[in-house]
């Protein structure tokens, strides 16, 4: 690409100013891989231009992961290190801003044991439980964005030369946050206001339960009574507006914890702990998760499901229209950030305490009794289609269309 430079730039900068909203003085704290220093170097430079204390990089590298996962002792994927705790909680007291740049390929961790990935999923997710709830409750200014990492761009787009593809992935994500456009930053509030206007249409019908129905699908999701539907912009307890993911396509809510049953399918593969799991199916029951089929990766999803008690039960509700212009894009990224903006998803583990009125200040014991699922993991899967269809049920039994054929209905 011969702008790659010039698009790179305006990309970090959009990171520090729409992303996570950089204060001055504020801390942020980077976790980015080491092939795609460019960008992270962008982005600390933006940050400081915009003011920042200090920022601090955390550095992944695949291929270190992968061997760790190949050569180290089990007892290593058990015991997440209290220092690694320490240090997030330490940015987190002082109010940072989080970047997280994912790059990495879908299927990294492809023929390890599952039981060592399950290990570390479940001892990351004990270390970083009050990281997550300071995000979950929006305490600190976070973003998720992607960069096109080599391996990741092959598994995209695979009949292309692995240079061609890099670049094929670089425009796919740059056209998805809006960097063709004059002024992306401008662009990203009008496409915010576009879906907070629906989130208010969700809002105002007061929905007791939403109904799903598509080939092998057919799922009901009570809501909580006191549930608000989000979207895009996040503004943090302190007052900073954010975008907590870039792209972001989605308008979501949190189910009660124990009304969802029946069963719903997947649409696409979900790329978890460095494995594709594909063609799923989850039966429910009073919320509760009773069985778990997989045509692929069975024994990762098994995992992920049976993580702690919260993770047999949603997290999240979220609408997507099937012509989103990521779904129009085609293109099948094997990647969450990616995939969920792409289509109708749900969430196994904890919910959003945003997602609940008053929820940002409600203690852990409060955010349950309202019927928000507590966990140690949140994971997005994809479900929507356009065969989709999903009634919206009234507290006097009257239903409502909310959407026809993978379309919005209102
Ligand atoms: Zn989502
Ligand atoms: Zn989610």
């Amino acid at each position: 690409m011969d702008n790659l430079d010039r698009y790179l730039d305006k990309y970090a900068e959009l990171i520090v100013k729409v992303g996570v909203n950089v204060q001055s003085g504020q801390h942020v704290f980077v976790t980015g891989a080491v092939d795609q220093a460019t960008l992270v170097r962008l982005v600390a430079a933006k940050a400081y231009e915009a003011g920042a204390g200090n920022v601090h990089v955390e550095w992944a590298d695949d291929s270190l992961s992968r061997l760790k996962y190949e050569k180290a002792a089990d007892e290593v994927f058990s015991d997440f290190p209290a220092w690694e705790t320490a240090k997030r909680q330490a940015f987190v007291d002082k109010g940072a801003a989080f970047v997280s740049i994912v790059s990495s390929s879908p299927d990294l961790l492809k023929g390890i044991d599952s039981a060592r990935i399950g290990s570390f999923q479940r001892a990351s997710g004990q270390g970083l439980r009050e990281f997550r709830r300071a995000i979950q409750s929006d305490k600190v200014s976070w973003t998720v964005v992607a960069a096109a990492g080599q391996a990741w761009s092959q598994k995209v787009f695979p009949d292309d030369a692995p240079e061609a593809a890099v670049e094929k992935l670089w425009t796919a994500i740059f056209n998805s946050v809006r960097l063709h456009e004059e002024d992306p930053v401008a662009a990203w509030r009008a496409h915010n206001e576009t879906l907070h206007g629906k989130g208010d249409i969700l809002n105002g019908h007061r929905f007791r339960k939403l109904h799903y129905r598509a080939p092998g699908t057919d799922l009901t999701i009570e809501l909580p009574e006191r549930h608000l539907w989000v979207a895009a912009g996040s503004t943090t307890v302190t007052g900073i507006d954010f975008m907590a993911n870039m792209p972001t396509e989605e308008v979501f809510t949190v189910p009660l914890r124990s009304g969802t049953n029946g069963y719903v399918s997947s649409t696409k593969p979900l790329s978890y702990g460095g494995n594709i799991i594909d063609r799923f199916k989850l039966t429910f029951e009073n919320g509760r998760i009773v069985k778990v089929e997989a045509e692929e990766g069975q024994d990762i999803l098994q995992q992920l499901v049976d993580m702690d008690e919260g993770s047999h039960y949603l997290g999240e509700v979220a609408l997507v229209p099937h012509e989103s212009p990521i779904s129009q894009s085609g293109i099948l990224f094997f990647n969450t950030l990616f995939d969920e903006n792409a289509s109708n998803h749900l969430a196994i583990g904890s919910g959003y305490a945003f997602n609940i009125e008053g929820g940002k200040t409600m203690s852990p014991e409060e955010l349950e009794a309202s019927g928000v699922n507590s966990s140690i993991t949140h994971n997005d899967f994809m479900i929507g289609s356009a065969e989709m269809d999903i009634d919206g049920i009234k507290d006097d039994g009257t239903s409502v269309p909310v959407f026809r054929k993978g379309a919005w209905a209102i």
